[in-house]
């Protein structure tokens, strides 16, 4: 049988092959291998540079300063160290922390940890598209809050958060402003100066880099607390030796991505508007998320009146994503989807599809037809 024909970038992306041969480069003995700490030869020295090289890769496609650059193992701990980080650092100021509820679990668990620890969380309800408005953050706003801490687009919808206008309002109000980036830097225009970040999580793996590694960016003067502690590296904020070569990759990516933005938007968003051209004449099919504010990759569409299983099964020739989710035992359907209002059964008749830098429009064209033959054999049995 043939490979499905893999739509599912924004679970993660494989790695540009030119990304593949920098990493390479940095794990034997001939190689760039040393620790990048060992500063009484050469070797570490080459291996300093090389993580030097790749910080200031990575600060300009988010237009920050390299010193602002933390590398982490990928964005979960990137929000891990954000969130905690400072909640722990600023809890003289208050303990009031504002979320959505249809964050991705890397915040929503901190979230919860915190709050067994005596915060108090407020989880903003996502409008009907996907989004959380810069009004609904400030109505929420407190004497006491601390940290606003919301994604800059949702892994599952693929919707834009209006992040500029929250990001002023944070700053207005002297409340930190931490973003989760992982399905937006390297996919879209992100400038944490004009956005007004103050803390920004980012995914090695969501942009053709490996896996296993990631930043936090954090604006100079905020102060956050260590989460892993052993040595000082990251200017106290994150130890542990670098990973040369996961590092190099990440620079690489971020280089890559750059460079290929506006090409990789204008290609990504032919291929969503043909993707969704031939599925919305379908009966029962709506677009989940926003119409307007959203990334090209994405494109998530409800299936009224089938088994979401079932559709799923029948589409065993597409790599996609569906609206349940595996909760242990059981499937559950997706707290996003079901967020913006979904009820069950429509949420798990949903499938996300998302395209990416290697899709191509006879792919598409494929899942097309594929979604089309599905749905009118499930419709005909279920008749
Ligand atoms: C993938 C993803 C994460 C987790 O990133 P890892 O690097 O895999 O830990 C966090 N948030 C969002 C929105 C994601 O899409």
């Amino acid at each position: 049988m043939m490979n499905p024909i893999y739509l599912d970038y924004a679970a993660t992306t494989p790695m540009d092959p030119e990304v593949a041969q920098q990493m390479a480069a940095c794990l034997t003995l001939e190689g760039n291998f040393a620790n990048p700490a060992s500063r009484s030869h050469r070797y570490g020295w080459m291996a300093e540079q090389a993580v030097e090289n790749a910080r200031a890769q990575m600060a300009k496609l988010i237009s920050s300063d390299a010193r602002e650059i933390v590398w982490t193992s990928g964005a979960t701990e990137a929000n891990n160290l954000a969130i905690k980080g400072v909640a722990q650092q600023h809890s003289a100021k208050g303990k009031h922390i504002i979320t959505s509820a249809i964050e991705h679990k890397a915040v929503l668990d901190p979230c919860e940890y915190l709050s067994a620890q005596g915060f108090e969380i407020t989880y903003l309800a996502p409008q009907a598209d996907g989004t959380v408005s810069a009004a609904q953050v400030q109505a929420a706003l407190r004497s006491d809050t601390i940290l606003v801490s919301l994604m800059y687009v949702n892994n599952e919808l693929g919707s834009i958060n209006p992040v500029q206008a929250i990001g002023e309002l944070c700053r207005a109000h002297g409340v930190l402003f931490h973003v989760d980036g992982a399905q937006a830097v390297g996919k879209m225009p992100v400038d944490v100066q004009a956005h007004n970040i103050d803390l920004l999580s980012v995914s090695g793996h969501k942009f053709y880099g490996p896996k296993g590694i990631g930043i936090l960016y954090v604006r100079r003067g905020v102060k956050i607390a260590a989460q892993i502690h052993g040595g000082g590296h990251e200017r106290g904020m994150r130890s542990g030796t670098l990973a040369t070569h996961q590092i190099v990759g990440l620079g690489a990516a971020a280089q890559m991505s750059q460079q290929l933005l506006a090409t990789e938007e204008a290609h990504l968003s032919a291929l969503r508007a043909q993707l969704w051209g031939g599925l919305q004449g379908i009966e029962g099919v709506t677009l989940n998320g926003s119409a307007q504010h959203s990334v090209p990759g994405i494109l998530n569409i409800s299936f009224a009146g089938v088994d979401g299983e079932s559709l799923l099964l029948s589409l065993a020739d597409l790599a996609v994503s569906s609206g349940s989710a595996c909760n242990s035992a059981t499937m559950a359907p997706s707290y996003v989807l079901k967020a913006v209002g979904l009820g069950d059964d429509l949420a798990h008749a949903s499938i996300r599809f998302s395209m990416g830098r290697f899709s191509t429009l006879e792919e598409v064209n494929q899942a097309v037809g594929s979604v089309g033959t599905a749905l009118k054999r499930l419709r005909e049995t279920a008749a």
